[in-house]
């Protein structure tokens, strides 16, 4: 049986008089890849920032691997990995030089080549981070949250921006991550990232969870409410056709 990694337990947060997350609960099991799922604004990034101990919660309960949230932030921050805005990096410092850096402040002893083939960017090693391609430079900060060998990861909307072939080589790389032994939890708006990449997932719309479970116990759950799509379902969809013609190797971009 998995163990239970992450627990929130009626979470609020209120940003003056705002309440952006209105009393959620959840648990994250170990070595799943949980899906945080809604629109813009729905509270999801909130939530998560919350989690990683760089926000301040209003109310409720957060465990972390058995650690309460409000004893013990510094013990968290040790076990997890979070990644920073693409806009975080020193873009003069190249990849290795990078790599050393947050090293440092991890106190960890890393080889930058291995990390950097964990994520298929060895031949980058000397390039600078600005001059990545947008599907490069988030393989790159995923990397970057491998460095203290955590045991959960937290990755907000990663893919946002990408294209369909970035977008899978992504979902290959998080799948990668999970196969070793690490918790992953993503925030996204794609659905279609959600079916394929996620074990369960929460629906979080106005700061509250509306749906949480596999995401084939939902579709499950709504085809037996008697809902139909309207359209005739096809075998492939347009992004199949594009993905097929063009290939899925990695590209420069
Ligand atoms: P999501 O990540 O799902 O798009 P967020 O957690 O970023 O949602 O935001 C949830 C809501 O809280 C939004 O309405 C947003 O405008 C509001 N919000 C987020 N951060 C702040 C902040 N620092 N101050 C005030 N309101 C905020
Ligand atoms: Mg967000």
């Amino acid at each position: 049986m998995a163990e239970t990694i992450i627990r929130v337990k009626d979470l609020h947060k209120k940003y003056g008089d705002f309440e952006a997350v209105k009393g959620i609960s959840f648990d994250v099991m170990e070595n799943e890849i949980f899906g945080l799922l809604g629109p813009n604004g729905a509270g999801k990034s909130t939530t998560l920032e919350i989690i990683e101990t760089l926000r301040e919660k209003t109310s409720g309960e957060v465990y972390v691997n058995g650690l309460n949230l409000d004893e013990s932030p510094n013990e968290i921050k040790k076990i997890i990995g979070v990644q920073l805005q693409t806009s975080g990096y020193y873009p003069g410092l190249n990849l290795t030089e990078l790599i050393h850096l947050f090293a440092g402040l991890y106190n960890e002893d890393i080889d930058p080549m291995a990390l950097l083939d964990t994520v298929n960017l060895r031949d980058k090693a000397r390039a600078k981070f600005k001059e990545l391609s947008g599907g490069q430079k988030q393989r790159f900060s995923i990397a970057t949250t491998l460095i203290n060998k955590p045991r959960i990861i937290f990755l907000d909307e990663p893919t946002t921006g990408l294209d369909p072939q970035a977008r899978r080589n992504l979902w290959d790389l998080i799948r990668d991550i999970r196969s070793r032994g690490t918790t992953v939890i993503i925030t996204t708006h794609y659905m279609d990232e959600a079916e394929v990449l996620c074990d369960r997932v929460a629906i979080i719309d106005s700061g509250k969870i509306i749906a949480l479970n596999s995401p084939d116990k939902l579709i499950d759950e709504l085809v037996a409410t008697g809902f139909e799509k309207p359209r005739e379902v096809k075998q492939a969809n347009l992004e199949d056709v594009f993905i097929q013609m063009t290939g899925k190797h990695l590209r420069e971009e």
